[in-house]
């Protein structure tokens, strides 16, 4: 597949996926039709030799797999690692706010978000909600309200003078949402609101008591192809919906020879402490399930390996010296190797040097980044699964301008460079064990 029409399905995907719920079941209708079997993780479990399987949690973090012709003792499993949540504006439980006769809504902060992009936005809300199905059962399903229902207008200069220099922005009390004007002041319960905007669509949530809800604010603008010459994509979410995507697509060309997984965990934003995160037991106790005999695990475990794909930072031609001079990597000249001397990333000489090899038979491009010493770096999951399972990992990914803000940037030709050599990896041949000389 050429980079365009793949370019035409990641944002599709991606416009159809505001929230982490939205993003796994977009996925997992993918692997449905590419023959995949959903594997519920309290029933029992019958596996065979070439099988394709999925498990979820929390309906927000998903591991596909495929069970491989070869042995996997001698071949290790090939992973994919990526994150479903980006930052985001999550609805508070008790959100009403009643200011000035308008009605709003308090948020919390989701992640380390940009804030100053939410402003003069035309939002929608998103997410899932819990109901009584009417008999006294809870039932869960996904919304997506897709219209623009809210603004967080911002405040004009003429009223501060300073808002160029100076303005910071309050996330308790600056970013609320307005979503429409209740002068009396009669609504006491969000829940009603939603519960009215839902009995007017054709979801099975129409007309059932919402018990609860996670909703989140995004942005109602489609992704798109931008650029004079059509060298970008913008949208929500790149960080890191593009790389969830694109370890799909090369899951379903990898073939069935290799073990091959494809992890996307939720939560890596806040730290992947939880239940479905990459520092959960989600990943080890599939692996443990698949292999139960621990000494055959771990010899398993010791010969594969995990490609952490996360997003990276281009080097931004107005603010170039925020990068180190040698490692500013550029839009549109392939994927990034991320390396950090502190285990920020968890990339050693020998990974780095095994997907060297990868790219250079892909004939993919590769940029290696490193942090300004003077600067902090970021992390991902890529250094959790490697203290998690003690497997081998590198950190990978497309440069990024403006990571964290509503609305991204990436290159038009490094998602389908990225896909091109995660479709290497998957259907390798050859040991990913590195020999002593
Ligand atoms: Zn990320």
């Amino acid at each position: 597949m050429s980079s365009e029409p793949f370019n035409q399905q990641l944002l599709k995907y991606i416009g159809n996926s505001p929230t982490p719920f939205h993003a796994v079941r977009n996925l997992r209708e993918l692997l449905d039709d590419a023959g995949f079997q959903s594997l519920p993780e309290e029933d029992v479990w019958e596996l065979e030799k070439g099988g394709r399987y999925y498990i979820t949690r929390n309906g927000s973090s998903i591991i596909a797999f495929v069970m491989g012709q070869i042995p996997v003792e001698e071949s290790g499993i090939r992973m994919v690692g990526a994150h479903t949540d980006s930052p985001c504006l999550k609805v508070k439980p008790k959100p009403e706010l009643n200011r000035q006769g308008y009605f709003q809504l308090g948020v919390e902060v989701y992640g380390g978000a940009l804030l100053n992009p939410w402003f003069d936005r035309d939002l929608s809300i998103a997410g899932r909600v819990i109901v009584d199905n009417g008999e006294g059962k809870l039932c869960q399903g996904l919304i997506d309200l897709q219209r623009p229902v809210a603004v967080i207008p911002s405040l004009a200069i003429h009223l501060d003078r300073d808002a160029n220099n100076e303005r910071k922005v309050n996330p308790q009390t600056d970013i609320p949402p307005v979503l429409f004007k209740d002068a009396k002041k009669d609504i006491k319960d969000f829940r009603e609101v939603l519960s009215e905007a839902l009995s007017h669509t054709s979801t099975s949530l129409a007309g059932k008591k919402i018990v609860d809800y996670e909703l989140y604010f995004y942005d109602c603008q489609q992704p798109a192809i931008t650029g004079w010459r059509d060298e970008f994509i913008s949208s929500a979410r790149l960080d890191n919906l593009l790389s969830c995507f694109t370890g799909l697509k090369a899951l379903l060309e990898g073939g069935d020879r290799q073990t091959t997984m494809l992890i996307c965990n939720d939560h890596e934003e806040v730290g992947s402490v939880s239940a479905c995160g990459a520092n959960g037991p989600m990943l080890q106790s599939l692996l443990e399930r698949l292999y139960p005999q621990p000494e055959r695990l771990t010899r398993i475990i010791r010969r594969s390996l995990m490609v952490s794909a996360d997003n990276a930072h281009g080097v931004h031609p107005n603010y170039a010296d925020r990068h180190d001079g040698n490692h500013g990597p550029i839009l549109n000249a392939g994927p990034v190797l991320k390396i950090n001397a502190n285990q920020r990333y968890a990339t050693n000489g020998v990974t780095s040097a095994i997907f060297r090899q990868l790219c250079e038979k892909a004939d993919v491009p590769l940029q290696v980044f490193v942090n300004r010493t003077d600067l902090g770096c970021g992390s991902t999951i890529g250094p959790i699964t490697a203290a998690m399972l003690g497997v081998q990992t590198l950190d990978v990914g497309v440069p990024t301008f403006a990571m964290h803000s509503i609305r991204e940037m990436a290159g038009s030709e490094d998602a389908h460079n990225l896909y091109r050599a995660l479709t290497e990896f998957y259907s390798y041949e050859g040991s990913l064990l590195v020999e002593d000389i």
